[in-house]
């Protein structure tokens, strides 16, 4: 019965939500008025059930039964109206700002736990829906990738983004602006737009500028964080973005944090508000070896290195903030105007700006690792999707920018895939021809190749670690093709040359 559920959720908030005794009873009469019920249950409750739940979805279900059934709600607005129920009986957010900065106090992994915790407990971030994903890591011989197949989130392509990047300037008047804005805070959201009764947000300053963390509702990695301005204004990466890099580690040493680049194709899904992406995973890229340094005078306490990884990535090791900031800036502003005809790179032309850089940065104990991944947007009639984007044949995999996540070795691809990898397998087993491939399954048309690929050696037993090994090999084709300067000997003497080119008073390359 629904009036024992509104019981449960009680008890459930006084346990995992911090609801004090005093509030109960108010609680549950606003949640039988927003119910529609007249008279609550007076049945015992399992205290035990309630107290051992370690995600509020059992009690969530039961009321969306309930919407849907009774009440005649369609899925989205049930989704929608159990949103508003746990904001409801989730601490305000002021009660939470106060209760993290005290916790941080003690330790910033304290407050940052108790707001990953309170964040799963109110279904904000939705764990359930996360844990579906299918995740593995690859196992090459040495600079493995992760690999998540998302069941939680449909994909974006590079269209998609564009446009709302363009939208802009656009008059229509949208509240929130954006899914980043502070303003979702308490919002009830739509159709179009999730509803956020249950975010709660911790006010953070980086940088000079106003800032919030929140977690990812749909997150990546473990504690995927994002941080976010007050203000919505365009992603720009320049000195401050390092600045501010650097003030979130001082802050929350125990979290990495980055940005996305600021430009389309190679940047993430959201471009029109400036924030970061971390949390407390530590990216395939963190681990890459050192491939080799540059020995420079211009900062005598800071190191530049290249990394062994499949695109270009820097890497500036220091403990002189300044300097650190300072070198990174130095190689961004030479990398955003240079030019490089023989590797293809055009840093800006009449189309405008094509350099930008991808950072993040680590802190252990009180060294900065400051990691720069240099991009470039560039499109071509060959490479109408991007020269150093995901070529075409590898679409079928992943056709969505190559953003932070992907860039540092984490692969997010689309729930589709499930689908595919299963429709494949009864393809090559019944052996089908290419013309009856496209009739029974037309969006395997783009898997034709794999699927040859793939008959050559096939074996029935081992058909799903075949797929899943190229897809394995799919992705780090990807990263290759977004690396600015290739493996080759054209590509490192063309980074050699970059770097030599940056005012850094370079001695010699190591
Ligand atoms: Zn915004």
């Amino acid at each position: 019965m629904i009036q024992d559920t509104v019981n449960e959720l009680i008890l459930y908030a006084k346990f995992h939500l911090k609801m004090q005794e005093a509030d109960t009873l108010y609680f549950k009469n606003i949640l039988l008025g927003e119910l529609g019920l007249s008279s609550p249950s007076f049945s015992p409750v399992d205290k035990e059930r309630i107290a051992s739940y370690d995600v509020p979805d059992p009690l969530i279900d039961d009321v969306k039964k309930y919407l849907v059934n009774e009440r005649k709600f369609d899925e989205v607005e049930a989704d929608l109206f159990t949103t508003k129920l746990m904001g409801l009986l989730s601490p305000n957010p002021s009660v939470v700002i106060n209760d993290f900065n005290e916790l941080e106090k003690e330790s910033p992994r304290k407050a940052l736990d108790f707001l990953y915790d309170l964040s799963i407990k109110n279904n904000y971030i939705r764990k359930t829906d996360i844990d579906r994903n299918i995740v593995w890591d690859t196992d090459f011989s040495d600079k493995n990738l992760e690999i998540s197949v998302n069941l939680s989130k449909p994909e974006k392509s590079n269209a998609d983004i564009a446009k709302l990047v363009a939208k802009v300037d656009s008059k229509e008047e949208k509240y929130p602006k954006c899914l980043l804005c502070l303003e979702n805070l308490g919002f009830y959201g739509n159709k179009k737009q999730p509803a956020r009764e249950n975010i709660r947000i911790i006010p953070v300053r980086l940088g000079g500028e106003d800032w919030f963390l929140q977690y990812s509702p749909y997150g990546y990695y473990h504690m995927h964080c994002i941080c976010f301005s007050k203000e919505h204004y365009n992603m720009v990466i320049d000195y401050n973005t390092f600045i501010r890099l650097i003030k979130f580690v001082d802050r929350f040493p125990c979290f990495f944090i980055g940005s996305n680049a600021d430009l389309p194709i190679v940047g993430g899904s959201i471009l029109n508000h400036e924030h970061f992406q971390g949390g407390e995973h530590l990216l395939p890229v963190m681990k890459a070896k050192i491939e080799k340094e540059y020995k420079i005078n211009k900062y005598v306490n800071t190191r530049l290195y290249k990394l062994d990884w499949y695109n270009t990535t820097l890497m500036i090791e220091g403990k002189d903030r300044g300097e650190v900031a300072n070198l990174a800036t130095d190689i961004l502003e030479k990398w955003r105007t240079y030019k490089d005809p023989v590797n293809e790179v055009y840093g800006v032309d009449f189309e405008g700006k094509h350099n930008t850089i991808t950072p993040s940065i680590r802190k252990v104990n009180d060294t900065y690792y400051l990691y720069l991944i240099l991009r470039n947007n560039k499109c071509t009639p060959q490479y109408p999707d991007g020269i150093f984007h995901a070529h075409k044949q590898y679409h079928m995999i992943k056709k969505e920018g190559i953003g932070i996540i992907e860039a540092m070795g984490l692969f997010i691809l689309p729930g589709r895939l499930v689908r595919q990898s299963s429709e494949i397998k009864e393809v090559l087993e019944r052996k089908l021809n290419d013309a009856e491939i496209i009739k029974t399954y037309p969006d395997l048309e783009d898997f034709i190749q794999m699927i040859h690929d793939l008959s050559h050696k096939y074996d029935k037993d081992n058909i799903n670690r075949d797929i899943r090994n190229y897809i394995n090999d799919v992705c780090r084709n990807i990263l290759i093709n977004t690396a600015v300067f290739k493996d080759t000997i054209v590509g490192k003497l063309g980074l050699d040359n970059f770097i030599r080119s940056v005012n850094l008073w370079l001695v010699k390359t190591i």
